[in-house]
Formats: structure tokens, C-alpha cells, sequence
């Protein structure tokens, strides 16, 4: 049925709430079973903007972000993703590292965090499903994790200086696994390497509405966008309808199953809207810290790969220094920053990002205040456990500069003077954690709420700790095993 004014009919086998990755990746595995008069109903805030019209607008949305939430705690320290349909996906840049084993069992390997109630080996058959789904461009080189298939496409072209970097790490540096095709795949031409990202020129990196529309315009689907959901109905440890507001009225729609997919911070708020409690319901929201370096390089030219982001280093990213202090994976930047000035050496110059795990505080967390009508997303501080990670990026540089002909390392200003870090990764983590144990997680492995056990609360709210690796493939591949496991 597709896109729709109002709901079709007064009771859906399925409501998801957001229509990005989360929600998207859930529909994808769930209709494969469901049958022919299944009926899903997504409720989307949003409008739906299309490619041309972000960017001919020269944004993603006709809703700001910034002003959908209230920001408390630390003046520095930002969340940023897309309110509309497609969520995220409209303004991502696309790099899709798994997790390595550790990051899933933090607690019981090196005494830090939590562990995840699943493992590495429970999600990889769905790592590899979504990574095919993506087209996701990576090297078969990769030695980190076990994998069970080839990606489907290439790898990138990596920078020279990174050539370099991955003859001297070996097994520790690749080509970035990542949502931008290396050769054209499906209707998405290969990435231009033009920098300009979230408003991909192109339409080449994977978005819901490049990739999904197949999914979300399936005659069982209804979609109903501008539905912004208030809260859900309960009686009795069920949920038993969501409502949302539209044009100025207040719409009741009954389900049987339900699923969140609105984001770290509108997860919790919608479900401590609805009067759920818990004492780690919204708490824990974090995401990790990273600062940037610059290198200027003697006779060695840069800027040669062939997407945004050429490849990831993990050289400082997994051991036992991670009982001590955060991992730290490496980006490396092949867009164009300032360039040198010195004649015929104006590529002589390359951008390290250190990307380094936070460990969730308690303390931070998203607050409903029924005098307010949005969350306030109240974040007071990074843990010791991430700055100690990040202090080491000056230790990296040097090193790195031992490795590279590197003449002059530079450092973000406000890095290096005040240790303040990147304002955001855009990664919205931790706010309805998983976990085995009733009384210390929200909603178990499969993403089922412990209590409500017809509510699904899906996407990165449910990471108990946040690796450094890029969020987006394992809140997806999480996604296609919850509707998997609702069937097995
Ligand atoms: C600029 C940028 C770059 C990024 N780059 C990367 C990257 O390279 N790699 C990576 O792994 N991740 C990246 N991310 C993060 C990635 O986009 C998110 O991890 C991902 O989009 C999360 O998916 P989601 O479905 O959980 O939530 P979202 O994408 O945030 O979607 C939530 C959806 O819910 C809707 N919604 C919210 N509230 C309501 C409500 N009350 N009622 C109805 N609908 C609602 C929203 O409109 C939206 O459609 C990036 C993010 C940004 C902003």
C-alpha cells in the first residue's frame, strides 16, 4: 500500500515507530515470512524528502534536528542525526566496520563495561546478510574476525601514505569496509570521492530511500509520514497501541507487535512518555570521543583513494590496554581539508581522525520532564576510561610520524589546549541497554523488552558498551536477527 494519509484499518499485526536503519533492517527480515495479508503500519515524524529535494534544498530535512531535543550537561558536547523518512541514512557517510569479538564481552575479558548478552558469532551470519544487502565495498584481506562471506564489493583505493601504512601494520590496516560502492551496484553509481557526504551528489551511499523503498512499499506496508508518536498504550505488561499527533490531531492506532526504531534519545523518551520505568531507562547514552590530527608530509602525496573515508587502523585498537583505557580505531581522511600552501606540495599534507570507546556513565542520560514537549538529553561527562584513551592520540601522532616522512604534526586546537573533544560522532548509543539480567537492562538480546514482551526496542540504544567501531551494521545486522529470532 505504501505511503498513506491515515491508517488503513484499526488493528496492524505490526507498528514500527522511524523508518531508518533500525526499523528498516527489521522490516527487510520480517516480511520475508510474514504472509500475504500481514499487516505493518510505520509511523515516521518526518516528511519525506527525496534525493533531489536535499538538494536542491541543500539539507535533509524540513525539521532541524538541534531544535528536538534540549541539551544539558556539557556546553561542548553535541548529538546530531536526521528527523525525516529514512531517518540517518539520508545524511550518513557510510562506514561499516564490524565489531571485533572483544567489544562484546568487555566485562569478562578485560574487566571494564558490560558484556553484551550475545556475541560476536551470534550476529555474524547477519553482519554478512546486511553487508550483502548494503553492497558494501571492503577487503577480503580482513583478519580481525571470523567471516563467513566475501563482501561484495572490492575494496577502495587507499591514499598513498596509507599504502605505506598498511605494508608497515600488517593484518592491523585496511581499505574502510563502507556503505559507498566501489563499482556501481544495483541503481548506485560508485562513489565520487567528492567529500561532500551528507548530501551525496551522486545518491551512491546506501540510503533507505536508494535501497529500501521495495521493502517499505510493500503492498502489506502502510507508511504514514509526519506521524509523530507521543507515546504507546499499555495494560497489563502489553502494549496495546501507539499514538501519534498529525496535522494537529491525536491518532490511536491498536497493534499486536511493536517496534521502536526512533533513535537513542526518542527510544527511551517515548517509552518513559508511555510511563514505562527502570532504573537504567535512559541512562548510559554515550557515544565515543575523538579528536583529529593533521601530518605534513615530505615528498609523499596524499588525497589519491577513491571514497571519503580510505581506511581504518586497529593497530591501538584491541588488548589488554583496554582494561586500562579506551581503544582507539583510526580514520583516515581523504577529503580535502586546508591545503599546504608551498608550491607543488599542496597534497603533502594528510587528516588522522582517532575515534577511541567511551564507557557509558550511569549519569548520563535522556530525561522526560512532563512540563517539557522533547527530551532533554543531559550528558555531564566523558568517562576517565575514554579521556585516557584519547590522551594517547599524542603517542599515536609520534608514532605514526616514525612510520610516514612527517615533517610537522598539527593538533585540533581545542584537543590539544583544552582536551576537548570532537563535538559528536553522530553515534546515539545506550539508552535502553540490553543484557541478560532483568533488573540491570531494558530489553534482552533479542531486543524484546524484559517486561513488555510484544514491544521490540531496536538500534543502538541497546548497546551496553560502544566499541569504536561505527554503529550503523551492527544496530542493523541486530535488527534482522530480532525479527529472525521471533520466528525461531
Ligand atoms: C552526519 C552523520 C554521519 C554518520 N556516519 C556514520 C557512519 O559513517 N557509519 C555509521 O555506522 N554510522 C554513521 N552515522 C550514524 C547513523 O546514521 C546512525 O547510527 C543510524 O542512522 C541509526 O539508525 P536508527 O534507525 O536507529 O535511527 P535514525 O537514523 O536516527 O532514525 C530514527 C527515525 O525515527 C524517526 N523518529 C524519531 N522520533 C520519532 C517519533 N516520535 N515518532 C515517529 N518517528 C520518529 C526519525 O525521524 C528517523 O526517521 C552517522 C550519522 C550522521 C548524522
Amino acid at each position: 500500500m505504501a505511503f498513506v494519509n491515515q491508517p488503513k484499518q484499526h488493528t496492524y499485526d505490526l507498528v514500527l515507530v522511524g523508518s531508518s536503519f533500525a526499523s528498516g533492517f527489521f522490516l527487510y527480515e520480517y516480511l520475508k515470512t510474514a504472509p500475504e495479508n500481514a499487516s505493518i503500519l510505520v509511523l515516521e515524524r518526518g516528511n519525506r524528502n527525496p534525493h533531489q529535494w536535499q538538494l536542491e534544498n541543500q539539507k535533509n530535512s524540513d525539521i532541524d534536528w538541534f531544535n528536538t531535543y534540549i541539551h544539558e550537561g556539557l556546553s561542548h558536547k553535541d548529538w546530531m542525526f536526521t528527523i525525516g523518512f529514512g531517518g540517518s541514512s539520508n545524511c550518513w557517510t557510510g562506514c561499516c566496520p564490524r565489531q571485533l569479538e572483544n567489544d562484546f564481552r568487555m566485562k569478562s575479558k578485560y574487566g571494564v563495561g558490560r558484556d553484551w548478552p550475545i556475541s560476536y558469532a551470534d550476529l555474524e551470519p547477519f553482519y554478512a546478510e546486511v553487508e550483502n544487502f548494503m553492497g558494501m565495498s571492503g577487503t577480503d584481506e580482513w583478519s580481525m574476525t571470523p567471516r563467513s562471506t566475501k563482501y561484495p564489493l572490492p575494496p577502495h583505493r587507499l591514499t598513498d601514505p596509507e599504502a605505506a601504512l598498511m605494508d608497515h601494520y600488517k593484518g592491523f590496516y585496511y581499505p574502510q569496509s563502507t556503505a559507498r560502492p566501489s563499482r556501481t551496484f544495483k541503481n548506485r553509481p560508485r562513489c565520487c570521492a567528492s567529500g561532500i557526504c551528507r548530501l551525496c551528489p551522486i545518491d551512491s551511499v546506501f540510503t533507505i530511500q536508494n535501497s529500501m523503498m521495495d521493502i517499505f512499499e510493500d503492498p502489506r506496508v502502510d507508511v504514514i509520514t509526519g506521524a509523530h508518536v507521543d507515546r504507546l498504550e499499555t495494560n497489563n505488561n502489553v502494549v496495546t497501541g501507539a499514538v501519534y499527533k498529525k496535522d494537529g490531531k491525536e491518532i490511536t492506532v491498536k497493534g499486536e507487535l511493536f517496534g521502536l526504531g526512533a533513535n537513542g534519545i526518542f527510544n527511551p523518551y517515548i517509552m518513559q512518555k508511555s510511563g514505562f520505568e527502570h532504573e537504567f531507562l535512559g541512562r548510559r547514552i554515550h557515544e565515543q570521543v575523538s579528536t583529529w590530527a593533521g601530518f605534513d608530509l615530505k615528498g609523499m602525496k596524499n588525497y589519491q583513494g577513491s571514497t571519503i573515508i580510505t581506511g581504518q587502523g586497529f593497530m591501538w585498537y584491541d588488548g589488554d590496554h583496554r582494561k586500562e583505557y579506551g581503544a582507539c580505531m583510526t580514520e583516515f581522511n581523504n577529503k580535502i581539508r586546508k591545503l599546504r600552501v608551498e608550491k607543488d606540495r599542496w597534497n603533502e599534507r594528510m587528516y588522522i581522525q582517532f575515534v577511541v570507546e567511551d564507557l557509558p556513565l550511569d549519569e548520563n542520560r535522556v530525561i522526560y520532564d512532563p512540563k517539557l514537549d522533547k527530551p532533554i538529553v543531559s550528558f555531564t561527562k566523558f568517562s576517565d576510561y575514554g579521556m585516557r584513551g584519547l590522551e594517547k592520540v599524542f603517542d599515536y601522532a609520534d608514532e605514526l610520524a616514525g612510520v610516514l616522512p612527517v615533517e610537522r604534526i598539527f593538533f585540533d586546537e581545542k584537543f590539544e589546549k583544552k582536551r576537548i573533544p570532537r563535538s559528536t560522532e553522530a553515534h546515539i548509543q545506550g539508552s535502553v541497554v540490553m543484557g541478560d539480567d532483568p533488573t540491570t537492562s531494558v530489553v534482552d538480546g533479542n531486543l524484546v523488552h524484559h517486561t513488555h514482551r510484544n514491544l521490540l526496542v531496536l538500534g543502538s540504544s541497546s548497546f551496553p558498551t560502544g566499541a569504536p567501531a561505527n554503529p550503523t551494521l551492527t544496530l542493523s545486522a541486530l535488527s534482522v536477527r530480532a525479527a529472525y529470532k521471533l520466528r525461531t
